[in-house]
C-alpha cells in the first residue's frame, strides 16, 4: 500500500507551532552591520529559515513531552534514568551507560581517562571538539579518512569510511600507542557521509588483531544505518534497529550527543563495556557532572532521550530525513548549483569555491555566499572553509544543516529559490576582509567588511 505513492511525506503533523519572523532586506541589511557580517552575530528572531546547524535544535514529539512528565527527579537511584540505561543498553548491549549533558563531556570524562601525552588516536575524521579534548590531554587525534573523501564530487556510497591500510600500518608501529581507534557515524566533518558496515567490520578485525578497542562516536548512528539499508548489499530487508544493534555489537564503547540523534535539545552518554574503565570515568562524572544515575542532565530529559533514541530508529522518520537532504541537494543540481556529493545525512553543502571563482580564497568566498542567502532570504547556514579553518581549510563551503522534524517541505522548496536567486546574481557577489578576530576559534566572533 505504502509504496504505491511517490510522494515521501512528513511523518508527523503539527500539535504546537512557533512563528517565523518574516524580515525585509532592508531589515536584513541593517542586522548584517550590526553584526559585523558574522551570521553568528544575528538574532535568532532576525533570521526565517536557520540552518546553522542540527544539534539540539530538533522539535520533540508528543510521546517525547508525555514522557517528561513522568521524569523521576530523584537524586539517586531515579526510575528514569532505569528507563534511559535499558534503552542504550538495548540499542548498544553496552553493560556501563553513563549520562553527560551532551556530547562532549563524554568525551572529555573518556580521553581524560584513557590518554596519555603523545597516544595517538586515530578515526575516520575527528569532531571539533573530539579533536579538542584528545589534544588538551597531550594526545594525538589522527584523521584516516578513507582516499574517496576527498573528493567532493564523484558519488560514492560509503566516502565516511576508514582507510583500513593507514590504520593497519599505525597499530603496526610499535613505537606508538595507541589507547583506542575511534569510528565516527556519520562521518559529520566530511559532510554527514555514512560508513559501511563491512568498513566497521574489518576495523574490529584490525583492532582485534592489535587488542585495541573499538570507539563508536554515535551522534548521527541511525542516519548511518538508513545508508546501511538503503546502499550496502545484505541488508535491504533490515530493520534499522537491527542495523544499530549490529554495528554496535562491533563496539567496546560509544560517545553519544543526543543532540542529533537522540532527538532532544540537550543530553548525552558515554556506554562502555570494560568494568575498570567504567568505574574510573563514573568518578570523574560525579566530580564534573553529577551522580551517576542523572550525570548533568534532569530526570525529565532522561526520559525524552530514551523515547527519542526509540523514535529516531523508525523507517518512516528515517526515510523521510534522508530524502529531505537529497531532495535539497537534487534542486541545486538541477539549478546548476555544484554541491558535495552525495548529500550527507544532515546537511547539504553548497561548493562555494565553484559558484564564486571570481572570489580568491583570501576573500572568503564561503563567507560571502552565506551572507548573500541571508541577505537575500533570511536563511542562515554556516561558512566551512577558510574562516572557520583558515589557512588549513581544504574547501569552501556553506553548509545547510537541516534541524530534525522542524520544516516542512515547502520551507526547504523556499530555500531552494533562494539558493538558486543567490546562484544567479553570483557575479555580482564581493568577497570580505576580516577586520577584527580574535586568537582561536575566529568564525565565531570576527568582524567583516564587505569589498567593493
Ligand atoms: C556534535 C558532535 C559531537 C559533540 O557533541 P556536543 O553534544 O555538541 O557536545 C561529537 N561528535 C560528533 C560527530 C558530533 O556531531
Amino acid at each position: 500500500m505504502a509504496d504505491q505513492w511517490r510522494t515521501i511525506i512528513e511523518p508527523f503533523r503539527i500539535k504546537s507551532v512557533e512563528p517565523l519572523h518574516l524580515t525585509s532586506q532592508e531589515q536584513r541589511e541593517r542586522a548584517l552591520e550590526r553584526a559585523g557580517y558574522n551570521l553568528f552575530a544575528l538574532q535568532s528572531d532576525e533570521v526565517l529559515i536557520d540552518l546553522l546547524t542540527d544539534s539540539g535544535t530538533g522539535a520533540m514529539s508528543a510521546e517525547q513531552w508525555a514522557s517528561m512528565m513522568r521524569g523521576d527527579e530523584s537524586y539517586a537511584g531515579s526510575a528514569s534514568y532505569e528507563r534511559f540505561r535499558s534503552a542504550v543498553h538495548d540499542l548498544t548491549g553496552l553493560p556501563h551507560v553513563i549520562p553527560v549533558h551532551q556530547g562532549r563531556a563524554a568525551e572529555r570524562i573518556l580521553f581524560a581517562e584513557t590518554v596519555k601525552a603523545g597516544d595517538v588516536i586515530p578515526n575516520n575524521t575527528h569532531f571539533d571538539t573530539t579533536r579538542a579534548n584528545i589534544e588538551h590531554d597531550e594526545g594525538v587525534a589522527l584523521d584516516l579518512p578513507c582516499p574517496e573523501a576527498s573528493d567532493t564530487q564523484t558519488p560514492a556510497p560509503f566516502k565516511g569510511n576508514m582507510d583500513l591500510g593507514k590504520l593497519e600500518d599505525l597499530l603496526a608501529r610499535p613505537d606508538i600507542n595507541v589507547p583506542m581507534v575511534f569510528l565516527t557515524v556519520t562521518n559529520n566533518s566530511i559532510g554527514g557521509q555514512p560508513v559501511s558496515m563491512a568498513n566497521i567490520r574489518a576495523v574490529r578485525e584490525i583492532c582485534d588483531r592489535y587488542a585495541v578497542p573499538l570507539f563508536i562516536d554515535a551522534a548521527r548512528f541511525a542516519e548511518n544505518c538508513w545508508f546501511v539499508i538503503e546502499r550496502e548489499d545484505g541488508y535491504e530487508e533490515s530493520t534499522p534497529k537491527e542495523v544499530a544493534q549490529e554495528l554496535f555489537s562491533y563496539a567496546d564503547g560509544a560517545t553519544m550527543s543526543a543532540k542529533k540523534d537522540g532527538l532532544v535539545n540537550i543530553g548525552g552518554f558515554l556506554a562502555v563495556k570494560d568494568d575498570e574503565l567504567a568505574e574510573r570515568c563514573r568518578a570523574l562524572l560525579i566530580l564534573t557532572e553529577g551522580f551517576p544515575t542523572y550525570g548533568g542532565l534532569a530526570g525529565r530529559d532522561l526520559e525524552a532521550i530514551a523515547q527519542g533514541l526509540h523514535e529516531v530508529l523508525e523507517p518512516g522518520y528515517l526515510r523521510y530525513r534522508a530524502r529531505t537532504a537529497a531532495y535539497l541537494a537534487e534542486k541545486c543540481w538541477e539549478a546548476g548549483v555544484p554541491t558535495v556529493r552525495p548529500a550527507g545525512g544532515h546537511a547539504v553543502y553548497l561548493d562555494a569555491a565553484a559558484i564564486l571563482p571570481h572570489i580568491p580564497r583570501e576573500q572568503f568566498p564561503a563567507q560571502a555566499l552565506a551572507v548573500e542567502l541571508y541577505r537575500l532570504g533570511g536563511v542562515r547556514g554556516v561558512e566551512v572553509g577558510s574562516v572557520m579553518f583558515g589557512a588549513a581549510a581544504q574547501q569552501e563551503l556553506v553548509r545547510l544543516a537541516l534541524p530534525r522534524r522542524v520544516y516542512t517541505q515547502s520551507h526547504i522548496d523556499y530555500v531552494i529559490e533562494v539558493v538558486t536567486a543567490a546562484f544567479h546574481r553570483r557575479t555580482s557577489i564581493r568577497g570580505f576582509r576580516i577586520v577584527d578576530e580574535p586568537p582561536f576559534l575566529r568564525h565565531f566572533t570576527a568582524r567583516f567588511a564587505e569589498l567593493v
